[in-house]
């Protein structure tokens, strides 16, 4: 019989941390704090395959689950010693969603599960405290009711209000029992009338029917909306978690809270959270009442922290924070309770934390031996490396001073106000820098938050949704500016007598938590000793070379300080576009002769051999691959009346043959046109004038430095053997001239770039000519899909969104397809010349997933824009542990 519920901390224990994909990560933790006698709350978890099931079948569950929930249910009850709708005694429950990974969209706790109309009077007397369980029956309602049965949340406030306002009180503390016995007949009489049907009385009736709506937001709009965003297959299913009640709102002597083990911004090891005395869970992130910080260190004046407020209860947490690092080896966010004095473990996970954190966190933890050095290098994520990568304010830069809020996610972020998550999306797609500007965050806004540079609250703390959400994507954040006040209706924000319109542009410094009027300057971040020590770590453990994509001297200084060993693509035709060259460019294609041609050849040649001067210099020592004349030629022609004026009288011809020119030489498919070595093979003295500029560079650099460069010059878009034959002939041709007329020699590499399905196939004949290939993945997964990456706009969304593709293949590539032909070649071509360098330039070479394939298959390099190329080393340094993990590895080391 299938085990579809696990019991935990009631004198049972059935899971455990590993357990994950079943019990959901909340679920799998409960049961590991439990299992080294951590005080965890009794309770048991039905599992995610009941999820799945639930959805296989209409929405019903497996036969045998209402048994396993009763007999889970009474181990619970002897575990606490009271009785779910006990009259007398009552057992209260939590009913809390958890899926594999925390997944903000599912549906809320529900607490207090178990009271009514009589169990209420039973907690009263148990308790001896009729205030507390009143409030907890209505806190009851509340969620249940706009959580479970959807009832609108204002419909529960409004009737506070009203009792309040009857009171003549202002906080909700000043409320009696009498009081929340109103609030309570209230609420049931407006449930009942919204509903058409009272308030679930029957605990039993309440249980399934929060256990339903967990099952049941798991396919709710939110929650799919953030399983695409993340890559979250929807047949993961949630589990739900059911857990006796502890108690954080009895008194002075009680509090909740929610904390890391080390600063989730920075990293220090340093105790760092929020808690509130005398109130219950979601309290800490509602934002409703101010949390206090936990540690006396991190408190400021006036502030009550827990490390003075609850001594014993805290002494006890910082050995339960102890115990969990070491046991789980990582960071922890945990949730925790204490009822009178007593201390109860509520959920423990993986803390979330920005890409600055996770650095240090991981090398401090090599350092203190908790993990190894190989670990360290697993546990940052590259893509997150890009974060530490980006610009912070300009210390020197003047400034206007809005307000200030709490630094929630470090950062600056620059952008115009929006105040709604759908604009923030809009504007951004339409290219435009936002900060999105709202009084609380919720999952309804998690799309643009993704789209928004930069993200403000009013409201919340630093472990409020905004700042979780924030700290996880990589945006910049201040939550909690209590000192501004935000006008949905007006579309304005003000503070301190300052208004900014929405469309205005202001500057967060997610670092500090200021808000400034308009755009402040920002400056490149500066990599810490962390970062060295990290990258060092990945570099003794990675077998992948990156180089990185780069022409002009600054990209190339960039791709150096990051560490590239090299440029795997240096596109020429990019150096074509500057203004003072590309009038002879244009002269070159519509001259109508080789003579014409020739003329305008000449004027480049000069331009082109100081650019490949300045590189070999900036890159002395590396390898270069300098890629000749690729683009469809239809990118340089004239255009407008006055550049065509221009050519024709370079040319001394006349503007109507210059326009009958253009008209000839404009194609219907310029990407499959005349472009590559095509243009090579039709116009000789292109490539010619470019093989010798290469030349004459290093020989020039190789006279005056005595360290001559090692040009590797590649040949675009070959489709037969033959072309490369050709174009190669030229380039070797140029090379002995060159070497003849200076009296030195270069040593130098001519190879080609895979880029056509054709190439790939016959890549064995192909490599006779090649020295080395270099895998144009970009073009590669046009050419092999057949669609356009410019024109995939408008289908590939949606293509992803129904899941035909499982991602952008422009982003990640396509294994089961283009990576086919790319191992196909790369076995061919080594199959006749096992010498063959091989390398990956393009988008995907600063991938990590395509990285991971590139080393599966052997590759020798991947090379990266300059700004990737930190993310390519340390992907480039998982992958290999991976490979090693897995037993194979590469097929061979560079
Ligand atoms: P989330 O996934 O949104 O954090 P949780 O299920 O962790 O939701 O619960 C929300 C809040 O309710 C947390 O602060 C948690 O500590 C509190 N809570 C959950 N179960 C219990 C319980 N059995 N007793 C007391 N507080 C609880
Ligand atoms: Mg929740
Ligand atoms: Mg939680």
């Amino acid at each position: 019989m299938t085990q579809w519920v696990y019991s935990f901390g009631a004198g049972h224990n059935d899971g455990s941390a590993e357990m994950r994909n079943l019990l959901g990560g909340k679920g799998a933790n409960l049961a590991e704090m439990a299992s080294i006698g951590l005080p965890v709350p009794p309770g048991f978890t039905i599992t995610t395959e009941v999820c799945t099931w639930y959805y296989e079948h209409g929405k019903q569950y497996p036969a045998e689950l209402r048994d396993q929930v009763a007999t889970a249910l009474a181990r619970v009850e002897q575990a606490v010693g009271a009785r779910f709708g006990d009259h007398r005694k009552p057992l209260l429950v939590s009913v809390r969603s958890g899926a594999r990974v925390s997944m903000p969209g599912m549906m809320d706790t529900v607490l207090n599960l178990g009271l009514n109309d009589a169990t209420v009077d039973g907690l009263a007397a148990a308790s001896g405290d009729a205030r507390f369980a009143w409030d907890s029956y209505r806190r009851f309602i509340q969620m249940y009711g706009s959580v479970v049965l959807g009832v609108d949340h204002h419909r529960f406030e409004e009737i506070i209000e009203h009792v309040k306002l009857d009171r003549g009180v202002i906080e909700d503390t000043e409320l009696t029992a009498q009081d929340w016995h109103r609030v309570v007949d209230g609420y049931k009489d407006m449930v009942a009338e919204v509903k058409g049907q009272p308030f679930p009385q029957d605990p039993e009736a309440q249980l399934w029917g929060a256990i339903g709506a967990v099952f049941g937001s798991w396919m709710n709009a939110r929650a799919n909306t953030y399983r695409r965003l993340h890559d979250i297959p929807a047949d993961w299913g949630t589990a739900v978690n059911v857990q006796a009640m502890v108690f954080g709102n009895m008194g002075e002597d009680c509090a909740t809270g929610v904390c890391f083990t080390r600063d989730p911004s920075t990293g220090e090891d340093v105790f760092y959270g929020e808690y509130l005395i005398n109130a219950q869970g979601e309290d800490v992130v509602a934002g409703i009442r101010t949390p206090q910080p936990m540690s006396e260190a991190r408190a400021k004046p006036g502030e009550r922290s827990m490390e003075k407020a609850m001594p014993a209860a805290y002494a006890e947490l910082v050995q339960v924070r102890q115990t969990l690092e070491r046991h789980y080896r990582d960071m922890q966010d945990i949730e925790f309770t204490v009822q009178q004095n007593k201390l109860y473990m509520l959920q423990t996970r993986n803390g979330k934390r920005t890409a600055a954190a996770s650095l240090k966190i991981a090398v401090d933890m090599a350092r203190e031996g908790l993990i190894d050095e190989r670990e360290a290098v697993r546990r940052v994520n590259p893509s997150a490396l890009d974060q530490l990568l980006h610009p912070t304010l300009d210390p020197k830069a003047p400034r206007k001073l809005l307000s200030r809020g709490l630094p929630a996610s470090p950062g600056a972020a620059c952008g115009t106000v929006v105040f709604t998550a759908d604009e923030a999306e809009a504007r951004a797609a339409k290219g435009e820098s936002v900060i999105l500007v709202r009084i609380e965050t919720s999952p309804e806004d998690i799309h643009g938050m993704h789209a928004a540079k930069g993200i403000l609250t009013t409201r919340g703390g630093m472990t409020s949704h905004a700042a979780v959400v924030a700290r996880g994507m990589g945006r910049p954040c201040v939550a909690g500016a209590g000192g501004v006040t935000v006008d949905y209706a007006g579309q304005t924000l003000m503070a301190g007598g300052k208004v900014v319109q929405a469309g205005e542009t202001v500057t967060l410094d997610g670092a500090t938590g200021e808000i400034f009027i308009g755009a402040v300057a920002m400056v490149e971040p500066k990599l810490s000793g962390d970062f060295e020590t990290l990258m060092g770590w990945a570099d003794a453990v990675r077998r992948l070379r990156v180089r990185a994509n780069a022409e002009t001297p600054l990209d190339a200084e960039t791709a150096r300080k990051f560490g590239a060993e090299g440029i795997g693509l240096c596109r020429t035709e990019h150096m074509f576009f500057d203004p003072d060259r590309i009038g002879a460019v244009r002269q070159m294609i519509m001259a109508e002769n080789e003579r014409g041609r020739r003329d305008a050849l000449e004027r480049l040649l000069p331009f082109q051999r100081q650019d490949f001067a300045a590189l070999f210099r900036i890159m002395v020592g590396l390898p270069i691959t300098i890629r000749l004349l690729d683009p469809p030629l239809h990118e340089f022609l004239p255009h407008t009346e006055a550049e065509i004026a221009e050519v024709a009288q370079a040319l001394g011809a006349d503007v109507t043959a210059m326009q009958r020119r253009a008209a000839e030489l404009s194609e219907a498919n310029p990407m499959l046109g005349h472009r590559g070595c095509r243009l090579g093979i039709t116009f000789p003295e292109i490539y010619e004038m470019q093989a010798r500029a290469i030349f004459e560079a290093a020989v020039e650099i190789g006279k005056s430095t005595r360290k001559a460069p090692v040009p590797e010059i590649m040949i675009p878009l070959v489709a037969t053997k033959r072309e490369l034959e050709i174009t190669r002939a030229q380039v070797d041709r140029v090379a002995q001239e060159v070497f003849a007329e200076s009296g030195y020699h270069v040593e130098y590499y001519v190879g080609t770039m895979i880029e056509l399905p054709r190439a790939a196939l016959t890549a064995d004949s192909i490599a006779a000519s090649a020295d080395f290939f270099s895998f144009g993945t970009n073009d590669l997964t046009q050419t092999t899909f057949g669609l356009s990456r410019d024109d995939a706009g408008k289908f590939l969304p949606v293509y992803v969104e129904k899941g035909i593709m499982a991602k952008d293949p422009f982003v990640s590539i396509d294994v089961e397809g283009v990576g086919a032909l790319v191992r196909i070649a790369a076995e061919k071509g080594r199959g006749v010349k096992p010498e063959l360098k091989l390398g990956i330039c393009g988008e995907h070479g600063g991938d990590p997933a395509s990285i991971e394939f590139c080393e599966t298959i052997g590759l020798d390099y991947v090379s990266c824009s300059p700004y990737r190329v930190p993310v390519a080393r340390l992907a480039a340094a998982q992958a290999a542990l991976n490979a090693a993990q897995a037993g194979g590895g590469g097929d061979r080391t560079a």
